[in-house]
């Protein structure tokens, strides 16, 4: 039993007290997991069978890299017995054999989102009511929610209150067609995600017989991330424990940060409550990172007044002080990270998977992308796919290629009816085999409707909207001729109905994908910028399709981890560690995010997330915030997160110390935007003067690019001073 060795007090207490509830709560890199980890083998070691644990964690990364340790610990064989993985991959495999009970064939499909939505569309036709008023996505999503709190079809009509709230919103249906989509799942022998969660607190509630059973086998319980279980899943934990209460939860309160998702904090709150004699264990002493890092992690999540105080100290070295960039640009702020990256690989000895770089949201990602790559640094993006392999984006580059290429098939076959616009498969199919008769692109076909339209079969209806759609590609490419690239896609994502469609989806993810597509316009914007720039360079569309085209084979996406940089949202971070960390994009309404900081609760989210950030890093941290950043074709002004203002000075130090930074406009009248005083050091704290720079969006992009603005900065000492132009690297 070497492995209890390396355990300090508590993590003793928690490792080897192998009866009755427990509850570890305690802050970051404290050794939650890995009193989780340990526990198992321990319980192994004691003769427990390994068939009799359930272990529970929030990825399956997670529980992929906790039975490998485990199974270094005590074998491959007892590691491989064991149940353990997310709450979704575990349930489904038990509906598998038990959902007969509820009706289901075992071999029950899984819809995802996009399936989920199709289905939704159908009902909503099928019940001829208003697809504008009842939109599939905000209909399933509302629906998500009942199913996360448990609340059936049944339960719902049995509940005024919500009867009435959905009334109130215009949506006095949502019943009926909560009822059809339901029984259209069911017909279909599916389950959705929320069904997983749903299906089995219903199995066990239901059926007693199949409750013991799963009581019995699953002995010892244990629940990593606990913080962030929602209602079904408390339900679902709490059940399968009734009997032997054998359960170990860890959490950090602190690290609540699924809330959006219907996570209630107060399940590890209340756990004292659910088992009055629990064993608490907390463990102070964090091993992952520097002193510097922890103390100022610990004085940021001081301001929620929602949490446990709790002690967390390091004894590692105190460590640098989190270094600060302030940047001029996103593309600034990307290419000072890589550069930074590239730099510590060298001087330092770093491997590249020693670094992660986290931000707020998914669409951020690209720029970071580009400059790593101008670079050759590996990397990998976590939680999705590569930027140009999103579906919106690609979706959007389809109807590009089209505009290039009216023969691309593929991407003709991906646009023609998306965003629905009433052309569907049987059209379609028609449509490519009556240009394959005639052996003719559908192009052509597309160009000439009027002469075949006797020969298509196609009704009046049908014809008009293929030619609306095939009217609408060509006034595109008529746009091409003499409007830039950006431009042009801006017009195809508005008038194709793309943005609009997105914007339907008020979940964090559907916001992230509108988000995606406002950052394929910038780089457009960028890659104009660029060629117009270079000598010869060609700000074409084509080139502009080329340069991804090429740029995607470059990263291909295979599932090894390898010597990488890791790129991922902070939410994804949640459990990892780096020994160096790089927050991006801290300003205000970005993190906090614009959609989190009106209410205190939210604001309070938005914090624990940072801390989460902040907390995941081993030996140093970079903190890095753009003045302006390119948004819907304009630069706009940023302010700095008032994170950065809530740590105290003696934990941070400014990379690129900036005591005088002047704009010297066309005109070549000076203007001060910048501020700092000797009596007001830092350099955040200071509101900046506020200074738009908008470009025209529909004005194209001048022949011989102008520098927007010189900035001049000059050495604190004024011995030197350097000229730089905004959006250059500094
Ligand atoms: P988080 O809240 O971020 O999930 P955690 O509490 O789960 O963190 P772990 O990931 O288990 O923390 O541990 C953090 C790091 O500290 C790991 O690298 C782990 O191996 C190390 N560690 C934990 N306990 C000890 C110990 N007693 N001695 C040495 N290293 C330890
Ligand atoms: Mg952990």
């Amino acid at each position: 039993m070497d492995y209890l060795k390396g355990l300090n007090e508590p993590q003793l207490e928690a490792v080897t007290t192998l009866q009755g509830p427990l509850m570890v709560l305690a802050g970051a890199g404290s050794g939650k997991t890995r009193v989780l980890t340990m526990r198992i083998a321990h319980l192994i070691t004691n003769g427990v069978d390994p068939f009799n644990i359930l272990s529970l964690t929030f990825t399956n990364k997670a529980a992929k890299e906790m039975k490998e340790r485990i199974a270094k610990l005590v074998g491959d064989s007892n590691a491989r017995s064991l149940w353990m993985g997310t709450f979704h991959s575990v349930f489904a495999r038990i509906l598998r054999s038990e959902g007969h009970h509820l009706g289901y064939p075992s071999n029950f499909t899984i819809y995802d989102m996009q399936d989920a939505l199709n289905v939704m569309k159908k009902v909503i036709k099928d019940m001829n009511i208003d697809s504008e008023i009842y939109k599939a996505k905000k209909v399933l999503s509302r629906i998500s929610q009942y199913k996360n709190n448990l609340i059936t079809v049944n339960a719902y009509f049995n509940n005024p209150d919500l009867m009435e709230a959905d009334e109130k919103a215009n949506m006095r249906l949502m019943g009926d067609i909560y009822r059809k989509y339901v029984e259209a799942c069911f017909k279909n022998g599916a389950m959705d995600f929320d069904d997983l969660l749903l299906k089995t607190n219903e199995l066990l509630t239901r059926f007693p017989e199949v409750l013991a059973k799963y009581q019995d086998r699953f002995r010892y319980i244990l629940v990593d991330e606990y913080q962030d279980t929602n209602h079904s899943q408390y339900l679902i934990v709490k059940a399968l424990a009734s009997k032997f209460e054998n359960i170990c939860v860890v959490g950090d309160d602190a690290q609540s940060i699924y809330s959006f998702r219907g996570a209630n904090i107060h399940n590890i709150l209340n756990f004292k409550k659910d088992y009055p004699d629990a064993v608490t264990v907390s463990l102070e002493q964090n091993y992952r990172s520097t002193q510097n890092i922890v103390d100022a992690a610990n004085v940021v999540i001081s301001k929620n007044l929602q949490q446990f105080k709790k002690n967390v100290f390091s004894e590692n070295e105190i460590g640098d002080k989190i270094k600060v960039y302030r940047s001029l640009s996103d593309a600034d702020e990307a290419n000072f990270v890589s550069a930074n990256i590239f730099e510590l690989h060298n001087t330092q000895q770093r491997h590249f998977s020693d670094f992660a770089i986290l931000y707020r949201t998914n669409s951020q990602t690209r720029a970071f992308e580009d400059a790593l790559r101008k670079k050759n640094i590996p990397y990998k993006v976590y939680g999705g796919l590569s930027f140009y392999q999103r579906k919106e984006v690609k979706d959007l580059l389809a109807y590009l290629r089209i505009l290039v290429n009216e023969n691309d098939s593929e991407a003709l076959s991906r646009i023609i009816n998306y965003p629905a616009r009433g052309i569907g498969e049987t059209t379609q199919n028609k449509l490519v085999v009556f240009a394959d008769s005639q052996n003719v692109p559908v192009a052509q076909v597309l160009d000439n409707l009027g002469f075949y339209a006797p020969q298509l079969g196609l009704n009046n209806g049908v014809l008009t909207k293929l030619g609306d759609f095939w009217a609408m590609i060509k006034a595109f490419q008529v746009m091409l001729k003499t409007e830039n690239v950006y431009d042009v896609a801006m017009e195809v994502a508005k008038r194709s109905g793309l943005i609009k469609f997105l914007k339907e989806d008020a979940t964090p993810e559907g916001i992230s994908r509108v988000e995606n597509i406002q950052e394929l316009l910038n780089s457009m914007q960028g890659f104009i910028e660029e060629q117009i720039q270079i000598e010869g360079g060609d700000p074409s569309l084509s080139n502009f399709m080329e340069n991804i085209a090429l740029s995607a084979d470059t990263q291909t996406d295979k599932e090894d981890d390898g010597d990488k940089v890791s790129l991922m949202t902070i939410h994804l971070s949640k459990g990892l560690e780096f020994p160096v960390v790089h927050l991006v994009g801290l300003e205000e309404n970005l993190f906090p995010s614009f959609m989190s900081s009106s209410t205190r609760e939210e604001l309070e989210e938005e914090r624990r997330l940072f801390y989460v950030a902040l907390t995941r890093a081993e030996k140093q941290v970079f903190f890095t915030y753009a003045v302006s950043r390119f948004q819907w074709g304009k630069i706009t002004d940023a302010e700095p997160s008032r994170f950065l203002s809530e740590i105290d000075d003696k934990y941070v130090e400014m990379i690129n110390p900036v005591t005088e930074l002047k704009f010297i406009n066309r005109s070549g009248i000076n203007s001060n935007i910048f501020d700092d005083t000797p009596s007001e050091p830092r350099f955040f704290k200071k509101k900046e003067e506020k200074k738009t720079i908008e470009r025209n969006v529909n004005t194209p992009v001048p022949k011989q690019l102008k520098p927007i603005a010189t900035a001049r900065i000059i050495n604190p000492s004024g011995s030197s001073s350097e000229d730089i132009q905004v959006g250059d690297n500094v």
